[in-house]
């Protein structure tokens, strides 16, 4: 991947315009320094401390323009109202292009590190990976805390992060109603449930408090339910991401020391259009995909058995197919796994000899096997990253 260049930043950053002065950041002489390292940009603004917080859209939009550029695996741009301050040093491991890049003893744990910086790493967790969806409502919580439970049934230490800060689902799913201690009054004791440990934001704001989130908190609330709670030693965190794949996501994917992501889908093309875009998300920071779940694939009816094509099954898995990445398994629509969810007792522990926890447990093992090819190695050439 050709580096980039210090001259190709600024001609970025040359396009995007200040809205007050309709003049652009370069001509007004605010970019007081550029860094690079790999595909990791770092841009400092100088700004009228007046200004500062006015200026954030601003910021904003130099940080998409650069994250935009052909081979930028991360951008951060910081404002200081001081003229000739350093630039802040790209994230300091940058992420090997391909896969098995976790495991234990990976270091980078990033206390103190700057807001907005840094790669969130966490001390004792060898695999952290993504359960996204494109878009909500596809099933993704209940897949991703099924597939938790999937592999906590193999034997796997798990744990399970709900990092949806809009719509917490784990309170309900696992049935939590307690909030978490904490024993030295700095980090949280996650909440042990079915074997799994847990946390989510939803365990410390009540459900119905209307929760409006910016980007920059958004990014925050997440690093912190990941540095400030006492993972202990876990063969893998799986976070249950926000759906979608706007700016929160990407933050998410670029800044977590992700071992791989879990794409879940349903069989409509509207979805699958959606998936897609998730999968890129994932491609253009580097983060492997682990695979791509069918949910609500086909109905089974829970009176006679029989099974319908209701949305025309098997679109993911030809899609999957078509992208290059793995299939994990179809989930059927089912009444069962959604009374369990919903009551608190996922089917992976409330009926485990059924034939859907079965299903859950196979995707587990698919995705724990695929880990540990990749941490086995031999390591793949570097992948290129293409948006
Ligand atoms: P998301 O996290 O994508 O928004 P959820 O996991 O919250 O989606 O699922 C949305 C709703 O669909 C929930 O009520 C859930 O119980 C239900 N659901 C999810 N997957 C299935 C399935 N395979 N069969 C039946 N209901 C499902």
């Amino acid at each position: 991947m050709a580096e980039i260049t210090e001259s190709a930043v600024r001609n970025v950053l040359a396009t995007v315009i200040d809205p007050v002065t309709g003049r652009n950041v370069v001509a007004l002489d605010m970019v007081s320094g550029i860094a690079t390292r790999g595909g990791h940009v770092a841009v400092t603004l100088d700004v009228d401390p007046a200004r500062g917080p006015a200026l954030e859209p601003l910021r904003q939009a130099c940080e998409q323009a650069v994250r935009a550029m052909p081979g930028v695996l991360s951008a951060t741009v910081v404002m200081t109202a001081e003229r000739a301050a350093p630039p802040p040093p790209p994230p300091p491991s940058a992420r090997p292009a391909g896969p098995g890049r976790a495991g234990p003893g990976h270091t980078g744990h990033g206390h103190g590190a700057a807001p907005g910086g840094g790669r969130i790493d966490v001390p004792g967790v060898k695999h952290i990976i993504a359960v996204a969806s494109g878009k909500g409502g596809v099933g993704k919580s209940t897949t991703a805390v099924n597939l938790a439970l999937g592999l906590a049934a193999l034997g796997v230490r798990t744990g399970l992060l709900d990092a949806d800060i809009y719509g917490p689902s784990m309170p309900r799913m696992l049935s939590v109603k307690e909030k978490p201690e904490s024993t030295d009054g700095k980090q949280l004791k996650p909440i042990e449930r079915y074997g799994l440990r847990t946390m989510s934001i939803g365990y410390i704001v009540a459900e119905d408090t209307p929760m409006i989130w910016r980007g920059p908190m958004v990014s925050s609330a997440l690093e912190q339910m990941l540095r400030d709670v006492q993972w202990g030693d876990l063969d893998v965190l799986v976070v249950d991401m926000p759906p979608g794949t706007g700016d929160a996501q990407l933050t998410l994917a670029q800044r977590v020391a992700l071992s791989g992501a879990v794409i879940v889908s349903t069989p409509q093309d509207i979805a699958l259009v959606d998936a897609r875009k998730g999968l890129n998300m994932f491609r253009k920071v580097a983060v492997p995909v682990l695979g791509v779940v069918e949910n609500m694939s086909y109905f089974l009816c829970p009176k006679c058995g029989e099974r319908s094509e209701i949305f025309g099954h098997g679109g993911a898995h030809e899609e999957a197919d078509k992208l290059g990445v793995p299939f994990l398994g179809e989930i059927p629509l089912h009444l069962d796994i959604r009374t369990t969810s919903d009551s608190g007792h996922p089917i992976v522990v409330a009926k485990p000899d059924s034939p859907h926890a079965q299903i859950y447990k196979e995707i587990a093992a698919r995705v724990w096997n695929q880990l540990a090819a990749n941490e086995r190695g031999p390591r793949p050439a570097p992948r290129i990253v293409t948006r």
